[in-house]
């Protein structure tokens, strides 16, 4: 059985991104980092047609080059220089522009596996140790700290654990920590298209009678797709021969960028958003999508935890106390608990306001899309909400 200071439960994006904001501070406080992980993201990288995506803000970007990430990410990041958020059969949309923000690009778009792999890459060995491929499968709380148990029956004892496990964390329930769990009875299906015309960065945010539908550019004039139906409907296309669902597709999208001609691999994710009721305890942090899991028309998920991240890194590193403090971990929460508010509440305001077909909604979100036209201000809080560059007021 070994000790140390921190180790965190989950490789995923975030696990891994917490483990890069620590890494230097780690170095030279002599800290040991331990990142157990089931899957090992590889170091070799092979592009694919059916790799998932996310959206990441202007935020996340400058938050990448502080962590010396970007010029490795930007390798492979195709940048939004236009937002078209519009409403089907209705009149009203509105563009979003770099220009008009005064920003090089609203957002990206990056491969998960890519995202993975640089992280990967980027991780001294000598500080922050790999246990993969690993699970723990038990935690239990010692009075100064964690006791992991793994899957291969060892046992690693730790400071401060970080639970970063994703979503549908087992070790958060066994922990007794409790969620608040509210289903949107809707599913994402995801999958790559290309269209006919090249997409210019441009990202579209549609939103229709059976849910919004948001078209992402990537690299090789690819356009990863995240499209909101209900569950059997979702089910239905995923089912679908290429040709029929490119047709149903075209139809909701429209011929925004002329027809579309392939899709790759479909998956669908079942919706919700599920919030963790405590995020701190001493010794222990929940972070990630085991802390909270949102509606991913936003495309704020990633976002929203690698700020964690990194206030998460910087409030332990900051202070003299040890890394389990919970006065410390307080104090973390404290400091994002607005952003995460906020971020939770723009996520779930714009799914529901724009995922149903009530006419005094229909009536309102026209008026709004309109509204965000004419509004500089409105239109203004809007992109900056999702560049994730902080927003606090209009
Ligand atoms: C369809 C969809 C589209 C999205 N699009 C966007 C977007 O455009 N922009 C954005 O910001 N966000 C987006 N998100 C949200 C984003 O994907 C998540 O916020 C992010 O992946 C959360 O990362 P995570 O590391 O917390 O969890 P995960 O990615 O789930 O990683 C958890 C990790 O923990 C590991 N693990 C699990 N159990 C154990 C265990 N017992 N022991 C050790 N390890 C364990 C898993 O193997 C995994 O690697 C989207 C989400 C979905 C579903």
């Amino acid at each position: 059985m070994s000790r140390v200071q921190l180790a965190i439960v989950g490789g995923g994006l975030v696990g891994a991104s917490l483990a890069l904001a620590l890494q230097a501070g780690a170095r030279a406080r002599g800290w040991r980092i331990v990142l157990v992980e089931p899957f090992a993201p590889g170091n070799a990288w092979q592009p694919s047609y059916d790799a998932r995506s996310s959206a990441i803000s202007y935020g996340s970007r400058q938050i990448f080059e502080r962590l010396g990430l970007w010029s490795a990410l930007a390798e492979r990041a195709e940048a939004i220089t236009q937002i078209q958020v519009s409403d089907k059969g209705r009149f009203g949309a509105t563009r979003l522009s770099a220009v008009d923000e005064g920003v090089p690009a609203l957002g990206y778009v990056l491969e998960n596996a890519w995202m993975g792999h640089c992280l990967w890459r980027a991780l001294d060995p000598a500080v922050v140790e790999w246990r993969c491929p690993a699970e723990v499968t038990r935690m239990e709380p010692l009075g100064d700290g964690y006791r992991l148990h793994l899957g291969d029956d060892s046992s690693l004892d730790c400071d401060l654990a970080v639970l970063a496990d994703g979503g549908r964390s087992g070790l958060r329930e066994q922990l007794g920590i409790a969620v608040r769990h509210t289903p949107y009875e809707q599913c994402a299906l995801i999958a790559n298209v290309s269209p006919a015309d090249p997409h210019g960065g441009q990202a579209f945010e549609r939103f229709t009678e059976q849910g919004p539908l948001a078209l992402l550019p990537l690299p090789d004039e690819r356009c990863a797709l995240v499209w909101t139906r209900p569950p059997v409907d979702a089910e239905r296309l995923q089912a679908l021969p290429d040709c029929e669902f490119l047709g149903e597709l075209q139809q909701a999208f429209g011929y925004r960028l002329g027809s579309l001609r392939q899709v790759g691999a479909r998956h669908v994710y079942p919706l919700a958003l599920v919030e963790a009721t405590e995020q701190v305890r001493p010794h222990l942090v929940v972070l990630g999508n085991a802390a909270h899991s949102l509606h991913p028309v936003a495309g704020q998920g990633f976002n929203l935890s690698l700020r964690d991240a990194l206030a998460l890194a910087e409030s332990l590193l900051q202070d003299a106390a040890g890394p389990g403090d919970f006065a410390v971990l307080q104090r973390y929460l404290q400091r994002q608990r607005q952003d995460q508010a906020l971020t939770v509440g723009f996520s779930d305001g714009v799914t529901r306001l724009f995922g149903r077909g009530e006419s005094l909604l229909v009536a309102g979100r026209t008026l709004g899309l309109l509204g965000l036209d004419l509004l500089p201000p409105a239109k203004r809080w809007f992109a900056r909400q999702a560049m994730g560059l902080g927003t606090r007021s209009l």
